[in-house]
């Protein structure tokens, strides 16, 4: 048995602080899922992104880019078609609790009147 686990066990601690140290900078270097500039996001532009992202994690309705992170394979294919719309989040940390928490509404306010 492990010496962390019977130190909790006396202690009562059964979590541990998470990240015990800031990330490493090199993270930044890593594939991550995209976040969306909402306006330079047009009709067009979001239909393209749809188009181009192999998982669907990318849909419109109406107005609203539907962003489903817990699909999203962090593949670039949005980054390269979006023109801008479309950065590396940076985000390598993504974890929730309840999967609807990964579900973005992404508004389209690029050429919209
Ligand atoms: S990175 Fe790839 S999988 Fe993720 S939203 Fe963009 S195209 Fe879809």
């Amino acid at each position: 048995m492990s010496l962390w686990f019977l130190r909790g066990l006396r202690r009562g601690v059964v979590t541990t602080r998470y990240p015990k140290t800031p990330p490493d900078p090199w993270t930044a270097t890593l594939p991550t899922p995209p976040s969306f500039v909402t306006d330079r996001l047009d009709i067009a532009t979001a239909d393209a992104l749809v188009a181009v992202c192999p998982p669907a994690a990318l849909r419109r309705e109406g107005l609203e880019l539907v962003y489903d992170v817990g699909a999203c394979t962090a593949c670039g294919r949005c980054l390269v078609v979006a023109d801008g719309a479309a950065v590396p989040s940076g985000q390598i940390e993504l974890a929730t609790q309840r999967r609807e928490d990964l579900v973005k509404r992404v508004a389209i306010e690029g050429g919209v009147q």
